[in-house]
């Protein structure tokens, strides 16, 4: 749409071709694309008269809500930044992020309330704090409440530049603190003409579509996957809180067609009984990414859903997807490219290098770095961490360590910072913790690099063993020996109840590293 440069514009333009037509439906309730345009323009007008200027932050801590997208082009309207938080985050977290990013406005779900009840008052921006639903708490008003005398208002259409900050969403923390990153309309609107331009079915959304929103909005993965349907003016379902049961029985009710899910729930959809005797024959494409896939959970899920199935690879820094595996590169029967993370889609760049800089040739291990329009303007307020990640030449460090093969397949082995120096080598968990899985008595298993005086760093495998197990240290390592080359064997096993993962279910590598490296550096790369 020629007209659209701005998230609002997207709002507008749909309000003007498809008032009618049902945007988003979340329990009962039903917004139509005409509906959340006037609502979105009383709530711009609210934000204006609560003194929110253009980029002046407000935060939403709820669980998934149709008024999220209410307040997201509430928000691009006023010219102000939403930012979404954690709501699985603790109370000194939460407040970390609302300070960082020097929250005005606090939008609270109704599970949350009680919560903030008890530590607002360490806040030390937040001056107004309004309550999503349709019921307030006390002297917080009630978000229906709180738009309501701005009804009638007109659109103020201060949306700003096209480069202007438009989400500001934090990355999900798995490597360090959650760092602010800063996107535009150009960042968003970038992604989409381009996945269009690329004409496959997947990318192609269209207003009769219906998707699920069931992964967190307060992830890339949640609002960037959600915007494709936004931006086709497709209906969207929302799950307001990740339940099995409740994706199961959307799909069917809803028919839902296409869905993002990250591979943890893959896994958790297969345990479920009803998955057994869902109808599943209105998907047509399950997005999936945002962490490694086993391959045996991807070929269950394929044997099951029986829907195209696409793998995405990106991250917060590049408004979501950067490369995607397409369907037909899924053959259950196992060719390499089943454990590839895809090829760059149209605009996007990626090449891969070594600790110097410079490229490196197909099937060489490095950096992987990509390019394009949907690359974020930087980190809010850490001009050193962005100067780190983005170069002169616009080309962004993902972080992550991978290959490319002749084809521009990229492949990834494991994040930069987890890779382990062992006597001048480098060596990748996750292929360690790959081939371990494949032991009979380990049911969850973190490999990490711990201090050693004559090698730098060793390879410890940490280990939850199924019940009932009676695999030993020596057991593990011997059968290591047998799956991966001498180097990369672990040199002990610890044994652990549980490991810790963040609420995409990656693995808090440095949480899990810390108390071995107490009171010694680690090497940074
Ligand atoms: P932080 O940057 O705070 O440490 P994070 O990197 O986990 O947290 P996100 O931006 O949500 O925050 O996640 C992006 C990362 O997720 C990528 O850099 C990559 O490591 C991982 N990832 C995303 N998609 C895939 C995929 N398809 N396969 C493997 N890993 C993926
Ligand atoms: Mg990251």
């Amino acid at each position: 749409y020629p007209e659209v440069k701005t998230l609002a514009d997207v709002a507008r333009h749909h309000a003007r071709e498809r008032p009618d037509s049902v945007a988003l439906v979340e329990g009962e309730k039903q917004i139509a694309y005409g509906e959340l345009d006037r609502a979105s323009t009383a709530c711009a007008a609210a934000l204006i008269a609560e003194g929110v200027k253009p980029q002046g932050r407000v935060a939403v801590l709820d669980k998934n809500a149709a008024d999220y997208f209410t307040l997201l082009f509430g928000a691009a309207k006023a010219g102000a930044v939403l930012v979404p938080v954690n709501w699985r985050l603790a109370a000194p977290e939460i407040t970390f992020i609302l300070d960082d990013a020097e929250a005005e406005v606090l939008f609270v779900g109704p599970d949350f309330v009680p919560a903030v009840r008890y530590f607002h008052g360490e806040f030390k921006t937040v001056r107004k704090i309004v309550v999503m639903g349709p019921a307030g708490d006390g002297d917080w008003p009630s978000f229906a409440d709180w738009i309501a005398p701005f009804d009638t208002a007109a659109d103020p259409k201060l949306d700003g530049g096209e480069k202007d900050t438009v989400l500001q969403m934090y990355t999900s923390g798995t490597t360090g603190n959650p760092k602010g990153v800063m996107l535009s309309h150009w960042n968003f609107l970038g992604n989409v003409p381009l996945r269009e331009a690329a004409a496959e079915d997947w990318a192609t959304w269209t207003p009769d579509d219906v998707a699920q929103v069931a992964m967190p909005l307060f992830h890339i993965g949640g609002t960037g996957s959600a915007f494709l349907g936004i931006y086709a003016g497709a209906k969207l379902v929302i799950t307001r809180d990740f339940d099995p049961a409740l994706v199961l029985r959307q799909i069917e009710e809803h028919r839902i067609a296409k869905v993002f899910y990250v591979p943890a729930v893959l896994m958790f959809l297969l345990q479920h009984p009803a998955c057994q005797t869902t109808d599943f024959s209105s998907l047509k494409f399950i997005l999936y990414g945002a962490s490694p896939i086993p391959l045996d959970l991807l070929r269950k899920s394929l044997a099951v859903f029986k829907c195209g199935f696409v793998q995405v690879y990106g991250m917060t820094e590049t408004t979501g997807l950067c490369t995607y595996l397409p369907a037909e590169d899924h053959d259950p029967a196992g060719n390499e490219r089943m454990r590839s993370a895809g090829k760059p889609q149209v605009g996007v760049e990626v090449k891969v290098i070594d600790a110097e800089g410079n490229t490196l040739p197909p099937r060489q291990v490095g950096e992987i770095c990509t390019r394009s329009r949907a690359v974020m303007a930087g980190y809010w307020k850490r001009d050193d961490a962005t100067a780190k990640t983005i170069d002169a030449d616009g080309w962004l460090r993902t972080g992550d360590a991978g290959y490319l093969d002749e084809d521009g397949y990229v492949y990834i082995y494991d994040r930069v910072k987890d890779m382990i120096v062992s006597g001048g080598e480098n060596i990748y968990p996750a292929e360690i913790e790959s081939a371990l899985f494949g032991h009979p008595d380990i049911a969850d298993v973190a490999v990490i690099g711990v201090p050693d005086d004559k090698w730098g760093e060793a390879v410890k495998a940490v280990v939850v063993a199924k019940p009932d197990s009676r695999a030993t240290a020596d057991e593990i390592i011997a059968f290591a020996r047998t799956r991966i080359a001498g180097y990369k064997v672990p040199r002990s096993v610890d044994f652990v109840e549980h490991l810790p993962r963040n609420a995409s279910g990656k693995l808090l590598k440095r949480e899990l590293r810390d108390p071995y490296w107490a009171g010694r550096d680690r090497r940074v790369n």
